[in-house]
């Protein structure tokens, strides 16, 4: 069996033509969405993704509004931006960028931001609309996913899921999310006895875990359509580069689909920040939020 490669870059070029489109004719409309983005220190990884997302803001139409604070920066002016931000109409969406540093309470953070402007879907408020099946806003990543996983055409009723990872930013929603598409779920994580015996049940799995080619092909059912959501650096000694949570070349052959490291979740993400916020402006200009 020869996996079919569930190609992000691609799918993502394609949905982010389509937001600009959207986009266009809101801003003929008079609203331009907006998106303004904090970050807080020199993370280089964070550096990086915050590019990239003010980069395909700008591709698809979108302003983008940038906010770089020193690493020691006083929570307070943090907090102030994001009240000013909260009422400023050309916002739609308020994205900080984590981790933040220590003298940060990432949830006091997170729980400063307007709900209907959280187009990451962090905040309590949307955490809690997507458990009951209503969302506002779907954070981002397993929002990719499950756009990914429709590129297969395969009905996830009744499908066996596992989720390995068990974060609020990735895990936990991404198991709803195959929840609420009718999939059983199991979530698994470090404390996980006998990794293997779930994973190989599954029919869809997902790799949330932050280890390089910690998924091998023993633990795959073959068929199974394999979601890599890993994005883990390499060490120099090891080739350098970016590899993801699954071996890619020993699980592909047996896998039903999978997803490449880089080139599959990761440009997905960056494309549902834009829905997202494409989203949070539309309401916004028909005044369904105010
Ligand atoms: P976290 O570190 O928050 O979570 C990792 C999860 O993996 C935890 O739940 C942990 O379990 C579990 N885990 C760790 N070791 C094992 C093990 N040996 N067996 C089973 N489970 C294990 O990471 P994130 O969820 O934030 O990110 C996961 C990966 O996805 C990272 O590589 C990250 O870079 C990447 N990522 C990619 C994105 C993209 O756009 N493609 C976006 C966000 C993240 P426990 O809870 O018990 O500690």
């Amino acid at each position: 069996m020869t996996a079919q490669i569930l190609d992000g870059a691609a799918l993502s070029k394609r949905l982010r033509a389509e937001f600009k489109v959207r986009a266009d004719e809101l801003a003929l409309q008079g609203t331009r969405p907006g998106l303004a983005v904090i970050l807080v220190g020199e993370n280089p990884a964070s550096q990086v993704y915050v590019r990239n997302k003010i980069k395909a803001c700008h591709e698809a139409g979108m302003v983008s509004f940038d906010f770089p604070f020193a690493a020691d920066v006083a929570p307070k002016l943090v907090f102030d931006k994001i009240a000013e931000l909260n009422s400023d109409p050309a916002v739609h969406g308020i994205l900080v960028q984590l981790p933040l540093p220590p003298q940060f309470d990432e949830a006091e953070v997170l729980a400063a931001i307007r709900p209907e402007k959280d187009v990451d879907g962090f905040h309590a408020a949307n955490v809690g609309a997507l458990m009951q099946g209503d969302p506002r806003f779907i954070p981002c990543t397993p929002y990719g996913v499950m756009k990914l996983l429709a590129e297969t055409g395969v009905d996830l009723n009744g499908k066996e899921a596992v989720v390995i990872g068990r974060s609020n930013i990735v895990g936990k929603p991404m198991a709803m999310l195959l929840l609420h598409a009718g999939c059983t779920v199991t979530v698994c994580h470090s404390r996980t006895k006998d990794l293997n015996a779930h994973t190989r049940r599954a029919d869809i799995l997902v790799a949330a875990i932050g280890k390089p080619k910690f998924v091998t092909a023993d633990m795959v059912k073959p068929g199974a359509l394999v979601i890599d959501v890993g994005i883990n650096r390499l060490p120099a000694e090891a080739g350098g580069g970016l590899c993801g949570d699954v071996d890619f070349a020993a699980v592909a052959p047996i896998a039903g689909a999978i997803t490449p490291v880089p080139g599959g979740v990761g440009p997905m993400t960056i494309a549902m920040l834009l829905a997202n916020t494409l989203t949070s402006a539309e309401r916004f200009a028909e005044g369904t939020v105010k």
